[in-house]
């Protein structure tokens, strides 16, 4: 029974990685409800947020709040939504804890259901984006009391 967030933290499985410190790792989704759609995976595997142990819990919700802003001040998304679902009826499919950032780009409801199939040079771009402000996640996270490690 393989954890597919377990194979991508140690490598085994591929996925487009964004950033990565001693507590979490972030990658593209690979279904993007929008262009930039990120994950902030615990190293740790934990079921959702209900087991998660809290300080890692905190440090993957810094890293999202963190990557949130990078979205809104130096990528101009006009907004950003920053989820975890926990428990199947809240639309968790992957049982392995992970916060989603989704930059919004324009407006219209939320919905799950306008995800489509990550595309290599979809990727490759987002990564070319975000990859010069990246510093700005471990600045937020020494802001708010936290370093890169537990
Ligand atoms: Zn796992």
């Amino acid at each position: 029974m393989g954890c597919v967030f377990c194979g991508i933290v140690s490598g085994s499985e591929p996925a487009w990685r964004v950033y990565e410190d001693d507590v979490v790792v972030v990658i593209l989704d690979k279904y993007p409800v929008s262009k930039g759609h990120l994950l902030v995976i615990t190293k740790k595997h934990y079921e959702s947020i209900h087991d998660a142990d809290p300080r890692e819990a905190l440090h993957a919700f810094a890293v999202a709040a963190a990557l949130a802003r990078v979205y809104r001040t130096k990528l101009g998304a006009p907004g950003v939504n920053v989820v975890t679902n926990s428990g199947r009826p809240a639309g968790q499919v992957i049982f392995h804890f992970h916060v989603h950032v989704i930059p919004r780009w324009s407006g219209g409801s939320f919905r799950w259901s306008s995800r489509h199939e990550l595309t290599a040079e979809e990727a490759e771009e987002v990564i070319a984006e975000l990859e010069p402000h990246l510093d700005g996640v471990k600045s937020y996270l020494r802001k708010a009391g936290l370093s890169a490690h537990i």
